[in-house]
């Protein structure tokens, strides 16, 4: 006798959980408001419609990405099989015919005889029952139902808007300029800082009022909050603003020369691995080459290799290292499972990677199994770890990338590591599959 579960937004993430809760038994009912809504970046009636670009990044297995998307194949992804079929050349990249992609997806959904697919849009989140619910619905989950999820989370937990800081790999980082200490304390400190002199300071600030910003989307508000400004428009109030913001000098001497700094940029750590260094303030619209180029003339990281860029989207999503459970079941509600972008993952693949582990959870819900969490190496593991262990003060979202994985055991070269993720990542993978019993059922 197959089990029921209830989906919410039909996008990537909702017809991948769809597809393997299927897979797995489940008598599945997907509600999409389109076509009778439309967010103001969905324009298509299929179902799991790609908003912006068309690729799904790199397809090197040895990437993160590319990883995370062999993990998923591995498991009988729909959207990865998708992928596979209407995929257009795109050298190093996967990238697909948006509209055949939808299509396939529309169509496999339709036709399984396990899923009915609901055009309308649901408004509250449905009580506690036995039934699990998914809730897929997006970077731009209309009000209603944003306004009925505040109800769960509560309004400290859930988030409009996304500032997001450059994150940087510790390792392409230059110590020898760069210094570690914390604001007026005498220790070795928690921060990582890049010192700058007067010199150094005009000239970045000179690049940085003419560099390139990426132009606001119609329905993205030119409204910031205060407490998170993008750094080009703190310039735009003059040219000592960030001085007196996210490069403030003060309490800080560089041991370098023994004088106090004229600015700093400092580098919070990101990941308990200290893999990772989080711009502290650096939130930004400049374009992802603009960031590349401009933040090189940070002393010290001359030569920065970003795990992400920085940017400010509307985008709705769940402080879920406070809410969320590793099955990404919500603690207060464990019917309920948040799926995709709204967990706080960032980008088509990882939020179709949580919409997977989100469905695999519902079906065993439903068929009175114990829910599941993918091993630690994998990358799949990595985005969990992402959405549940983390500081939940500073939670924003993230695409997949080595920084979030658990560190290698010994120390290899920088261009074999990707092999070796990927490798302890597989075999992993494939061991948990079999021993938790998780590959799908049809
Ligand atoms: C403007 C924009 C551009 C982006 N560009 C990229 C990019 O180029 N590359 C990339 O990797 N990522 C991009 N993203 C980020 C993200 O990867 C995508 O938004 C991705 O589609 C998220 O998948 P999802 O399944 O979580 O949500 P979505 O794919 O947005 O799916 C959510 C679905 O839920 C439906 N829905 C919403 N509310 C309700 C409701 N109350 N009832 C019923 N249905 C509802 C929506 O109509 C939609 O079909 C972008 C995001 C935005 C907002």
């Amino acid at each position: 006798m197959s089990r029921e579960i209830i989906i919410i937004g039909g996008g990537l993430a909702g017809c991948e959980a769809a597809w393997q809760a299927a897979g797995r038994n489940c008598r599945v009912t997907l509600h999409e408001m389109k076509p009778k809504k439309f967010s103001p970046a969905h324009k298509s009636e299929f179902l799991a419609e790609l908003v912006c670009s068309n690729s799904l990044r790199s397809s090197d297995l040895h990437s993160a990405v590319g990883l995370l998307k062999e993990e998923m194949r591995r498991i009988g992804s729909l959207i990865m099989a998708a992928a596979g079929k209407t995929s257009v050349p795109a050298g190093k990249a996967l990238a697909v015919d948006r509209n055949r992609f939808a299509e396939y997806i529309t169509k496999r959904i339709d036709e399984h005889p396990l899923i009915s697919v609901s055009r309308e849009e649901i408004t509250k989140i449905p009580p506690p029952s036995s039934t699990p619910v998914i809730i897929a619905t997006g970077p731009l989950t209309s009000s209603m139902l944003a306004d009925s999820l505040l109800e769960i989370t509560g309004r400290d937990h859930l988030a409009f808007y996304d500032a997001i800081a450059p994150i940087v790999y510790a390792d392409s980082l230059d110590m020898g300029i760069i210094f570690q200490a914390s604001r007026y304390d005498d220790g070795p400190g928690d921060y990582l800082n890049c010192p700058m002199d007067e010199k150094q300071y005009k000239r970045f600030i000179t690049e940085l009022k003419d560099a390139e910003k990426v132009p606001l989307k119609s329905f993205e508000k030119k409204k910031y909050f205060e407490g998170c400004l993008p750094i080009e428009v703190m310039l735009d109030r003059g040219d000592n603003t960030l001085r007196f913001g996210p490069m403030k000098p003060v309490g800080l001497t560089d041991p370098g020369t023994g004088k106090a700094c004229f600015a700093v940029v400092q580098l919070r750590k990101e990941n308990r691995e200290n893999t990772l260094y989080n711009m502290v303030g650096f939130q930004t619209k400049l374009t992802y080459p603009e960031q590349k180029r401009i933040f090189s003339l940070i002393p010290g990281m001359e030569k920065a290799e970003f795990a992400r860029l920085g940017s400010i989207h509307r985008n709705t999503f769940i402080c879920s290292p406070d809410v969320l459970m590793e099955t990404l079941q919500f603690i207060k509600r464990p019917d309920l499972l948040p799926a995709g972008q709204i967990t706080g993952v960032e980008g088509y693949v990882e939020s179709t990677a949580i919409g997977l582990l989100a469905g695999i959870n519902a079906a065993r819900l439903a068929n009175s199994e114990p829910p599941v969490v993918p091993p630690p190496v994998t990358a799949m593991g990595a985005l969990i770890a992402h959405l549940t262990n983390r500081d939940v003060k500073h939670f924003q979202p993230s695409n997949i990338n080595f920084g979030l994985f658990k560190k290698l055991g010994k120390k290899i070269p920088k261009r074999f590591r990707g092999e070796h993720y990927a490798e302890r990542a597989l075999k992993a993978l494939e061991k948990w599959l079999d021993t938790e019993n998780v590959r799908r059922k049809e």
